[in-house]
């Protein structure tokens, strides 16, 4: 029986967003033949992030040696906004996450991805003592639908004085929970989703799975077990675990050939939040309903997506 499944509107576990997860047959991820994306041939002449070009530029990190180094930090030749600049105060920096120019994140080793998130929890450190800083932003970009503009293989540190008025809802929201269940709302989606079938993957430090109500497909999510604040807070042990994953599912967008966002926040002033790593596919292009209503569609059930992910484990 060729039936199309029934749409389903759903809301985020604690924020005012809905999703309708409206499944369409011919996108679901067996029907999806993996393409595998061209690594383009660029010259390493004139990529500003090419060691013979990055090494001579002031670096705000190393992870690795001057000459031969794994992860190089620089501040951001463009920023939106600065130290200098009372109108737009904030810190802005590029992570290049790799020497090699046509290296993808998912190429990387897992003990390289470890040592990217080394250099992020080493930013965040150095950034959230600038006084004023409200908020540090860590996110990545890649291929064309994304937003990166080189492809030498990047992320970014976004510093702003200015907390963004979602997430002081989403911190008062949480709070709310916690007055009144004695429980962090994090805590409890980990336990729940562990068991659901959006579940993907845990080890005694991380868990990842495909959120409820997904708003892009192939939405997935990466969380420590503990209840910590921040990547700071992070083990070794605990940055391991969850390179790991952070491969793994890079890796699985890849092969769909969709370009991906990943992201997550510091909220300098709350320091009781769950920390945890959005991975949003940009596969779909948002359309009059999400433009005129605020109303997402998103043609891939999370628990669909959650298969996929698991059948490449
Ligand atoms: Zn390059
Ligand atoms: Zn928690």
């Amino acid at each position: 029986m060729n039936k199309v499944p029934k749409s389903e509107i759903r809301k985020d576990y604690i924020q005012d967003k809905y999703v309708i997860i409206a499944p369409r047959r011919h996108l679901r991820p067996h029907d999806i033949k993996p393409i595998k994306e061209e690594r383009a041939d660029a010259t390493c002449a004139t990529c500003p992030f090419c060691p013979q070009n990055l090494n001579k530029e002031k670096a705000e990190l190393i992870i690795g040696d001057r000459e031969n180094w794994d992860v190089y930090v620089i501040a951001n030749k463009f920023p939106a906004v600065s130290l200098d600049n009372p109108k737009a105060y904030g810190v802005q920096e590029v992570v290049v996450e790799t020497p090699g120019h046509n290296k993808h994140l998912d190429d990387l080793s897992v003990s390289h991805i470890k040592k990217l998130l080394d250099a992020y929890a080493k930013r965040t450190e150095e950034i959230s003592k600038i006084p004023k800083i409200e908020y540090i932003l860590i996110f990545k970009n890649n291929g064309g639908r994304a937003g990166a503009s080189i492809l030498h293989s990047h992320s970014q540190v976004f510093a702003t004085d200015f907390l963004p008025p979602h997430l002081f809802d989403k911190s008062e929201k949480t709070l709310v929970y916690k007055l009144k269940y004695g429980t962090c709302v994090y805590c409890d989606v980990i336990k729940k989703e562990r068991k659901s079938p959006r579940f993907i993957w845990e080890d005694k430090n991380i868990v990842c799975f495909a959120p409820y109500a997904s708003i892009h497909n192939y939405e997935a999510w990466i969380l420590p077990k503990r209840h910590i604040d921040n990547i700071t807070m992070l083990t070794d042990d605990e940055k391991k675990s969850f390179a790991f994953i952070l491969k793994h599912i890079t890796n699985s967008i890849d092969l769909l050939g969709l370009p991906y966002n990943f992201y997550f926040h510091q909220v300098i002033n709350d320091e009781d939040q769950h920390l945890y790593m959005k991975i949003v596919p940009r596969g779909s292009v948002w359309a009059g309903v999400e433009i005129g209503s605020g109303l997402i569609i998103n043609p891939v059930a999370p628990e669909d997506a959650a298969a996929y992910y698991r059948s490449r484990l």
